[in-house]
């Protein structure tokens, strides 16, 4: 008997207000989120845990983490009450290692990168969770490997979600480009769908590509999906493109999906 292994996703997540909002995007999540089989838990990767240090929360009962400010109460009051998994998170510091993950008993939580993504994906908020950091301190090669590492996790019943924005640029926002980028948005987002579509492990590539200071003038949101490529290249997979698009001149929202086999 062959283990079956689960898809990993990479979702590109925006505005928060994606979590109440019913739009092209979030369509799209709710549509994935039906076709996923039901897993063991989720490890969701957060571009908003961005600290010095590889971190996995381990507590029972997770927080809902509102890690922003001047949103409406609507978005203050939301609550995603999925448990925790303390057994999970030590499988994610044993697979890692020797890399180290941190357990964090009681200093994080889940933050918006994850909720206002798995308030789509599973709106019951029924399967436990756990997130892990992304250091801010390591290159991505860090990050890939990382990644790399967390593979057999797929076969054990976690599903993976890594959480960012392949293209994010808070700073040249455009509100008058709703639904579409800048000239370098696109072509970056489009660099990236190639990259992942037909060799993840050269991720790397990307980090010299002419857009990638402007795509990505912080690497926050843009590392969670070196995890995606990690766990590809250990699988001898390439990325599925699930739904692509720029918002606002500077935002990419594309999402990606390895996929599963089995019957999960
Ligand atoms: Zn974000």
């Amino acid at each position: 008997m062959t283990a079956s292994r689960l898809p990993a996703l990479f979702i590109g997540h925006g505005s928060p207000m994606n979590t109440l909002e019913v739009n092209r995007y979030t369509m799209a999540w709710r549509e994935l989120g039906a076709t996923l089989p039901r897993p063991r838990a989720v490890l969701a990767i957060s571009a908003h845990w961005f600290v010095p240090m590889t971190a996995v929360t381990a507590m029972a009962r997770p927080r809902t983490i509102h890690d922003f400010f001047g949103f409406p109460a609507e978005l203050f009051a939301f609550d995603y009450p999925a448990p925790g998994s303390p057994e999970v998170a030590a499988e994610v510091a044993e697979v890692a290692g020797p890399t180290w993950v941190g357990l964090d008993a009681d200093s994080w939580g889940l933050d918006h990168g994850t909720w206002s993504v798995l308030a789509h994906l599973f709106p019951e908020a029924d399967v436990p969770v756990v997130q892990l950091s992304v250091h801010a301190g390591e290159p991505l090669a860090y990050h890939v490997d990382l990644g790399r590492r967390l593979a057999p996790l797929r076969e054990r019943g976690v599903l993976v979600v890594a959480s960012g924005n392949v293209v994010h640029n808070l700073r040249l926002l455009d509100p008058s480009q709703v639904d579409a980028g800048a000239d370098w948005a696109e072509r970056f987002d489009g660099a990236v769908r190639q990259v992942m579509g037909s060799a993840p492990a050269s991720i790397g590539e990307l980090e010299r590509h002419a857009d990638y200071r402007l795509a990505a003038p912080t690497p926050d949101h843009f590392l969670p999906l070196a995890y995606l490529a990690g766990l590809a290249d250990a699988a001898g997979q390439v990325a599925r493109t699930a739904v692509t698009g720029c918002a606002l001149g500077s935002l990419s929202m594309t999402s990606f999906v390895l996929e599963g086999d089995g019957a999960g």
